[in-house]
């Protein structure tokens, strides 16, 4: 691939087995080196992985990216672990992408979003893979946690889910519209008042009597009234599986908790597990869970900073903030506050694109 002087001297070499070593520090990448308008270099892709390189659902982030900002590529395919990346331009209009197994589709969808929203047109983006994978945002994760915090800062935003998608069968789509704007600083230091815990429990080709026996098992647990149960039996159609989701309700945030049922995995465990999961969330305080935490650094760095506080930091989440610092992009500071920890970040560097 032919790089000019001019990408030459502002080319980002990445490190891609720096802290977590995974598919995020991609997606991040991308999405900086395209609203930085900065090529950028990847190496050691996923090394922090058991099967380094790109993986399908990774090549579509990739692929997406390229396609949103006409970049050139070199290194997209298959197993790659190096990857040159050229953007050019910042599209937003209409986009479809396939990716072509369960890989999931609310990854490619949050690679992608930071552009759109700095793009010169309204989007609409169709992504057709898995839609609840474990390891990943689920796309209820999405809209009931993630998208409503953008949302309060101002991002114009709408994801549907068209079609469940599990692994290993895939097939699930969703579909956002997203109009370009800019978004308004994030102060989320305090969960505000509780509004209780809703327990959604799905099954696809499966006994419907696992989903409510997970949802039963929670609302023991909690001593929740059946009212704040949704117990959802898709059929056999979409293949196999078994969601059981906690949302823990509060003013200012929703906490979802997803735990997927396994072969030998009695439904009972299945709702142990997550209870033990949202007990962490409950006990510590802060106002963002895990997940919701590195996810939300990139939406911060575009409204030029913000803060929160949440649990004990995760590695998602440092690694998240060594990328943004890596690129110049943003100052992030993780401190033990009370109990808790407090994130602030101040963004350094805009994106490059008007809106
Ligand atoms: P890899 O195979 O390299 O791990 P990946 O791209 O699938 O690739 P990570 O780099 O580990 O994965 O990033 C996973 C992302 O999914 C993180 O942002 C993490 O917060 C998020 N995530 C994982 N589990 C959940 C969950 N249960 N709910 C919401 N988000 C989740």
């Amino acid at each position: 691939m032919h790089i000019t002087h001019t990408e030459a001297s502002s080319l980002i070499h990445i490190d891609g087995s720096r802290g977590e070593g995974g598919g995020q520090i991609l997606r991040s990448a991308l999405s900086l080196s395209v609203l930085l308008q900065r090529p950028l270099r990847l190496s050691r892709i996923r090394a922090g992985r058991a099967k380094p390189g790109l993986m399908r659902q990774h090549l579509a982030c990739v692929q997406a990216a390229a396609q949103i900002s006409a970049a050139d590529v070199e290194g997209a395919r298959l197993g790659s672990t190096e990857l040159t990346f050229v953007p050019h331009a910042l599209c937003g209009g209409s986009h479809h992408f396939a990716i072509g197994s369960a890989g999931s589709t609310t990854l490619v969808l949050q690679t992608v979003l930071p552009l759109l929203l700095c793009a010169d047109q309204p989007s609409r983006l169709s992504i057709e893979g898995g839609t609840h994978n474990p390891m990943a945002p689920s796309v209820d994760f999405l809209q009931q946690a993630f998208l409503p915090q953008l949302q309060r800062m101002g991002a114009d935003l709408d994801l549907q889910l068209e079609r469940h998608g599990f692994f290993p069968m895939g097939g699930g789509r969703i579909v956002l519209q997203a109009r370009p704007g800019r978004l308004q600083p994030l102060s989320l230091l305090e969960r505000g008042d509780a509004a209780g815990i809703d327990v959604l429990a799905i099954t696809a080709g499966l006994p419907a009597h696992i989903g409510l026996r997970e949802a039963t098992a929670v609302a023991d647990h909690y001593g929740l009234r059946r009212e704040r149960l949704q117990p959802v039996d898709l059929g056999p159609r979409y293949g196999t599986g078994n969601v059981l989701a906690l949302a823990a309700r509060f003013a200012n945030v929703t906490e979802w908790v997803t735990r997927f049922g396994e072969r030998g995995l009695r439904a009972e465990q299945v709702a142990e597990r997550a209870c033990r999961e949202l007990d962490g969330y409950l006990a510590h305080n802060g106002a963002v869970g895990e997940h919701l935490a590195d996810q939300l650094l990139l939406p911060l760095w575009l409204a030029g900073g913000g803060e929160f506080t949440t649990g004990a930091p995760s590695s998602h989440l440092q690694t998240n903030a060594d990328v943004l610092r890596q690129f110049g992009a943003a100052e992030v500071e993780i401190c033990p506050q009370g109990g808790h920890w407090r994130v602030s970040l101040k963004s350094l560097a805009a994106p490059g694109h008007s809106r």
